[in-house]
Formats: C-alpha cells, structure tokens, sequence
C-alpha cells in the first residue's frame, strides 16, 4: 500500500443523567414508545428550557479526565434543520464556545504491542460539547418516530485526524468506553445507542503531510463496526485513487450486513444549520468553585491502574490487561 491512511472521529456519548437535557421528562433506553415526553421536549409554544446542571458537571468531568482546557464561558446555540426526527426545527447545542477544548485520550497501540507495557499513545481532541439528542426514526414498511430521546443529554468528542488505522480507531473507542464506565457517566453501549460513531477517513501517498480529501462515514452501529467500515473504506479509496481518479468529498453509508458503503450525500449537498446563540439560555461561567469538587473526584485512569497492579500485586502484564478495562472486575479484585 503506498497510501497512509488519516481518520478522525465524530463520537457521540449519552450522558446517564437522570433527566433530559432541557426539561424534568426522564431518559431510559427501552421504555414503550413517545412515554417519556413532555411539552418542552416536544418543543410547543410557550415552553422554554431549563439546564440540566448533572450534564453540565459530567461533562466537565469528561473534559478534566482527558485533559482538556475548560474555557470560562460556554454557551449554547441553535442548530436549525427540518427533520422529523426534531419536533422543534432546531438542536440546542455548542457551536464556537464549546464546555471543553483540546486535551488527548491514551490507546494501547494495536497489535502484538498491546500485550507489552507503555505502549501507548495519545490522540488528540478537538472539542468535547454539550447537547440534546434527536428523537428515533424506525423504518420497517411504516416510518415511525420514538421521541422518547429527543432531548436527551448528548456530548460529542470530536478528534484532530490523529488516527492512522482501522485498529487505532477500534482501540480509541475501546479506550474511551473504559474511561467513560470508570467515571460512571455512560455505559457506552452502541447497541443501545449510548454511544454513536462517525468517521472521517482521508488518504495520502506515504511521507506527504498534507491531508487527502476526506469521506465521511456514518451508520457504524459496533466498534467492531467502525473498523469494519474503516479497513473498507480505506480499500476503497487506494483502489479508486490507483484507478486515477480522485476522492469527492462525502458522506457515505456502512451497510454492515453486505460489508460495503454507499454514497449519502456530497458536500454540495452540506446543511447550513443557521447557527445562532440560544436567547432562551443564558452562557454559562465555569469557576474554579465547580471545577474544584469535580477534580477531587475523578477516578484512577484505567492505565495506572493496570500499572498499579501490576507493580503493587505483582500481576503478570498479560492479567492485567484482562483486569483494567472492567471497572466492576477491578474493584472486585
Ligand atoms: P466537518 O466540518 O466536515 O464536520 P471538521 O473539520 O469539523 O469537518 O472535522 C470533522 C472531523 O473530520 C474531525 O474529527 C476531523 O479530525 C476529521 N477530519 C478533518 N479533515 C480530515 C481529513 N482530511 N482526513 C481525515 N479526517 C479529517
Ligand atoms: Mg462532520
């Protein structure tokens, strides 16, 4: 292969906080349909939100667990679009004034290094936001819409396009879920639609340094999934480079089923969301004051605790790495 591949990720995490992010109406994955709504979910005239602080204090604590830099002030935006899956034509979220900016997330590095200890590396962030989900849209002969989600609290971890294989891009969500099940704020589990992931994958000839166009994939439903997608994605493009042609910047769709993806959309066809900042919130002032008792109680990262039992037990390496990633096995053990 004389192409290297860049990928950067688009990772979305439900938060588990009791409420929604905007209103008293409760979130649980697998309640019976359109029960868990109410008129500020739906988005009726005459409602208007209300922060939930739970979400703002955990995903602060998911900035400060990777390092992030917590700028002073967030606020909060409006992004416009008509889709049904949306009663209010817009999304509350985070455009240019995000809760947490930077920082990095360690991944043991893939393959027969992973058994080997320190081989790590971190991959940057962009950004790590706040906002409210989506209702869910089911397709089966009828389309049906489930607003049970919409609304729920949402965060997006956006990386710098420092993932250079399908296995990194694997390791970095195995990882992520780690962090996030040891800070008890997601469980992460991409069946159930906590955790969602869109990747962008790009190519270039080997020692050049600028990037290629990229594609953007989406409807990766596993981790697994989302090298699956990857390792195709990544085929896909050298072969139709090596054909001479070039790579149109899109969005494309895994089929996990047939193993192929399928054009979407292409950028002439990219949303202008209208953002603009929220006049029904007020920004938000982040001082030391919250910061404080969030640091104080952010957990042992999961790789010093693999290290930690491995010097302070005198494990083989080999047990820690099946010890560390459960949360629940570790404090057991
Ligand atoms: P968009 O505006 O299309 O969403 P962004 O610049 O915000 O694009 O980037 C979205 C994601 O795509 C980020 O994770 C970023 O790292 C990644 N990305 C951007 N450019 C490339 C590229 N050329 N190749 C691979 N990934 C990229
Ligand atoms: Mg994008």
């Amino acid at each position: 292969m004389k192409y290297e591949a860049v990928i950067g990720l688009e990772v979305h995490i439900q938060l588990n906080t009791r409420t929604k992010m905007f209103s008293r109406a409760p979130y649980k994955y697998g309640a019976p349909p359109n029960t868990l709504t109410d008129p500020i979910v739906m988005g009726l005239p005459g409602t208007l939100p209300i922060m939930n602080k739970d979400a703002v204090m955990k995903t602060l604590k998911t900035g400060l667990m990777f390092d992030c830099q917590i700028p002073e002030i967030c606020k909060w935006d409006r992004k416009n679009y008509f889709y049904p899956d949306l009663p209010k034509g817009y999304q509350i979220s985070q455009n240019n004034q995000p809760l947490c900016l930077g920082g990095f997330i360690e991944i043991e590095l893939p393959g027969p290094s992973r058994n080997i200890m320190g081989k790590h590396r971190k991959i940057k962030l962009t950004r790590i936001h706040l906002e409210e989900d989506a209702g869910k849209l089911i397709h089966n002969g009828d389309s049906l819409v489930d607003y049970n989600r919409a609304g729920a609290s949402l965060i997006e971890i956006v990386t710098e396009p420092d993932l250079f294989s399908a296995d990194e891009a694997f390791a970095f969500l195995t990882s992520l879920r780690i962090h996030m099940l040891y800070a008890g704020i997601s469980d992460c589990d991409m069946e159930k639609g906590q955790m969602r992931c869109d990747a962008n994958i790009s190519l270039r000839p080997i020692g050049s340094s600028t990037l290629g166009t990229k594609v953007e994939l989406k409807n990766l439903n596993s981790i697994s999934g989302v090298r699956n997608g990857i390792e195709y994605e990544i085929k896909r493009q050298a072969k139709h480079l090596d054909e001479g042609n070039k790579i149109i910047q899109e969005t494309r769709k895994w089929n996990a089923d047939e193993g192929f993806s399928s054009s979407m959309r292409t950028k002439e066809m990219a949303h202008d969301y209208r953002y603009f900042p929220d006049p029904d919130l007020m920004p938000v002032k982040i001082t030391s004051n919250i910061l404080d008792p969030i640091k104080q109680d952010l957990p042992e990262r999961p790789f010093d605790k693999q290290i930690r039992f491995f010097s302070q037990y005198d494990l083989p390496f080999t047990i820690t790495s099946v010890l560390y990633p459960d949360f629940k096995l570790c404090n057991f053990f």
